[in-house]
């Protein structure tokens, strides 16, 4: 799949600055378009990180919308990047749909611009695709490549990403003498941005798992409370909290047994190392998109909540004020789901 840099053929020009998960998946519609030619992809400055050694990826160019980058002449800025690279026959696939994207695409003067019908900047696409707010996500963005109504079978939506010998260094550094390095380990993903996709209960989960594995915590520094609360009950726990870079982290959790996680963006990172998943979720679903695409993915959630789902990314607080869509998935069940996806047969 590697692209060379001197590819003669136009260039797909990918735009995606949502969240990190929002980047992993990416991954196919960018493996797909390589099939064609050369791709340059537009993301944030972590996306751009996570993407590193891609072997579809001609070009990266980082954009910070929030920092350096931010305003009229940061758009402009990076509209000329883009523009330069990219040449006078380039596509734009615009897998984040604001206006703003839409506006980047159009200043770096390439003429044909796909996006989703549905998008806020849609009326900036030359092409409008149809959104279909029932497929899996990675399937919607792989959409733009294809033609109407095309599907994607299971291993073209597999999103993948690939760590570098950097990355291992720093996982064996960080892994050297612990129990980790004694034993399988099984990954635990405590954290999430939103509060109430954190499943309460992985302090008693390690204690479960902590006699049959060894246990490794990953997550970013904003997670350390969590971390620290699992090492109580599984003192040999080692956590990887905010000390390893993304993609370090998928290096890490591509050689667990299994993870288990939360709705957020571990979850993608193991898919994308085809990590056997048990991915909990509470107020949200996996029907919006979102769910684990690793080849063994488990899913532990409450089938009788009526009030599931009840927000798009999870509320801060339960608003019945009781939280039993977690409250109520028990350590040992999730145990269970655990050890079965360690003792899978699988392979990336
Ligand atoms: S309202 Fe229901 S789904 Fe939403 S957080 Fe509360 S228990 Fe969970």
């Amino acid at each position: 799949m590697s692209v060379p840099a001197s590819d003669p053929r136009p260039a797909s020009v990918v735009i995606q600055t949502s969240f990190l998960g929002d980047v992993v998946l990416t991954t196919p519609l960018i493996a797909a378009l390589a099939e064609r030619g050369p791709v340059d992809v537009v993301t944030t400055p972590a996306g751009a990180a996570l993407l590193k050694h891609h072997p579809a990826v001609r070009r990266l160019v980082p954009y910070d919308k929030r920092g350096t980058a931010r305003g009229i002449r940061g758009l402009h800025r990076t509209a000329r990047e883009i523009g330069d690279g990219a040449g006078p026959d380039a596509i734009a696939y615009l897998a984040q749909g604001s206006l703003r994207s839409g506006t980047l695409a159009l200043l770096a003067g390439i003429k044909a611009r796909v996006g989703f019908a549905s998008s806020a900047g849609r009326r900036l696409y030359t092409h409008r695709i149809p959104y279909h707010a029932e497929w899996h996500h990675a399937e919607r963005l792989w959409s733009l490549s294809a033609t109407a109504d095309a599907r994607a079978d299971a291993a073209h939506l597999r999103p993948h990403l690939y760590p570098g010998a950097e990355e291992h260094a720093l996982v064996d550094a960080l892994l050297a003498g612990t129990d980790a390095a004694a034993r399988p380990f099984i990954a635990l993903a405590p954290g999430s941005v939103w509060a109430t996709k954190r499943w309460p209960y992985y302090p008693a989960l390690a204690r479960a798992l902590a006699s049959d594995y060894a246990l490794v915590i990953v997550g970013g520094a904003e997670d350390a409370d969590l971390a620290a609360s699992i090492q109580v009950e599984a003192p040999d726990a080692v956590s990887a909290v905010g000390t390893l870079p993304l993609l370090a982290s998928a290096a890490l959790i591509a050689r667990a047994r299994a993870l288990v996680t939360n709705d957020s963006a571990p979850q993608h990172l193991a898919s994308a190392v085809g990590t056997p998943t048990v991915a909990i979720f509470g107020p949200t679903v996996p029907a919006f998109g979102f769910g684990p695409l690793a080849p063994v993915s488990l899913i532990a959630e409450h089938s009788r909540m009526p009030c599931r789902p009840c927000d798009k990314h999870g509320p801060a607080v339960c608003p019945l004020a009781h939280f039993r869509c977690m409250r109520e998935l028990s350590p040992e069940s999730v145990a269970t789901l655990a050890r079965k996806a360690a003792t899978s047969e699988v392979s990336a």
